[in-house]
């Protein structure tokens, strides 16, 4: 008898009761708008944004409605124009090119690396074709952020982070999202922190916070925004920026505070179950682990592997193999979108040249969730699956 998995892995925790007290003590005020407070009090979404910067050693936070939205505000920021090239990944999530067709700029993908990193020679040869990149730090795969930006600031290329899958993580230590112009994190259910939706947005550019504070739709009470910069930054950008309304609200506020304030315990639990699965997944004949660089302080939400050089056919096998038995991967190198599109050929609202090396990275990517609600007993059954099942259709190639 072959052993099957019988958990969800859609399936989240629940929110911890002090961020249920939290919201209902915000329910109960009927003040979930976020400039509604009552004399002297301090929204959450204020504190959250104090806090989070402070967490993140940034000097201005703001709190928005999405990852998306804080994404497309960073671009619209930093001076992004409509039919301004923007660099990015060739394989990173929907919302990634969809915030730069919302600023009706043009994406310009640069490819992808066995480690699933951005190709860095790639975006050295490109860096000369736009002025921003919007780097996705794509399952939380981090590439060498001194290299990179070694390569940006030589271009005079500005770098906003999308950081939707490393809140938490660092390159040698430094934490991601703090190496760009701009760092976005999304709050969406699926993400490391979990307020149903939600973003934030982290700078050190008082431009650039003025700008998006304004632009997330301030009613002019940008200096109620206490993680925000001084007054003084929005002494012109206040007239010259659209309210483009993207706030975030008071009840988000209060469930995502303390999880931030647990962020490091819950990536340690995350990094347990990854080291899990990867461990069993070592030494499967035709499977490639993804060798994490020492430099990498990683959250493992989500584990890769590569099936290379497999035709389709097989790799289609691996996985339906495995979802009989309840495992539920997810394949990169699907030709048509399903659920989700995580590659450039995808998107064809952009014209984008065929990059060969990248569709042989992406063709052999499989994916799979990693929910804290497995158990270390799950991953270790669930890698035993993976391993079994890739085994057995790599015999019989
Ligand atoms: C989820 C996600 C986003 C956007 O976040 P939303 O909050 O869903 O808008 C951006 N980039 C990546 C890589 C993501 O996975």
């Amino acid at each position: 008898m072959s052993e099957i998995f019988k958990g969800s892995f859609t399936q989240q925790e629940p929110i911890p009761d002090e961020a249920i007290e939290a919201a209902v003590a915000v329910m109960r005020s009927g003040r979930l708008h976020r400039y509604n407070t009552a004399p002297g009090e301090l929204a959450e979404t204020v504190l959250l944004e104090q806090e989070f910067a402070a967490q993140m050693g940034a000097k201005y936070c703001l709190a928005v409605a999405s990852g998306g939205y804080a994404l497309a505000t960073a671009l619209r920021a930093v001076g992004v124009k409509p039919g301004d090239r923007v660099l990015t990944n060739a394989f990173t999530l929907a919302p990634v090119p969809g915030a730069i067709a919302a600023v009706s700029a043009v994406p310009v993908f640069v490819g992808v690396t066995e480690a699933l990193v951005i190709d860095l020679e790639d975006l050295a040869a490109k860096a000369d074709q736009a002025d921003v990149l919007l780097l996705s730090h794509m399952r939380g795969h981090l590439a060498d952020m001194e290299a990179l930006m070694a390569i940006c600031d030589a271009a005079g290329v500005t770098v906003i982070e999308d950081c939707a899958h490393t809140m938490g993580a660092a390159w040698k230590s430094v934490a991601s999202g703090t190496q760009g112009r701009v760092g976005c994190y999304s709050c969406q259910t699926y993400k490391h922190v979990n307020s149903g939706e939600g973003g934030l947005l982290i700078t050190d550019d008082a431009e650039v916070a003025a700008r998006a504070v304004i632009l997330s739709g301030s009613y002019m009470m940008y200096e109620r925004h206490l993680a925000g910069p001084p007054k003084e930054a929005f002494e012109t950008i206040r007239y010259e920026t659209p309210n483009i309304s993207g706030r975030m609200d008071n009840l988000r506020a209060a469930i995502l505070r303390p999880q931030l304030r647990d962020l490091a315990r819950q990536c340690a639990r995350w990094n347990e179950r990854y080291a899990e699965i990867e461990k069993g997944l070592r030494d499967t004949p035709g499977l490639t682990v993804i060798d994490r660089p020492a430099e990498e302080t990683i959250v493992g939400s989500s584990i890769q592997f590569l099936l290379q050089g497999w035709d389709g056919e097989a790799v289609q096998q691996v996985l339906s193999r495995c979802l009989a038995r309840g495992v539920e991967l997810k394949w990169f190198g699907s030709a048509e979108p399903v659920g989700f599109t995580s590659r450039y050929d995808s998107w064809r609202y952009v014209d984008a040249p065929p990059m060969p090396h990248s569709d042989a990275v992406l063709a052999g990517i499989v994916d799979m969730r990693v929910p804290l609600t497995f158990t270390l007993a799950d991953c270790a059954l669930i890698a035993r699956i993976i391993k079994a099942e890739v085994g057995a259709v790599y015999e019989k190639m």
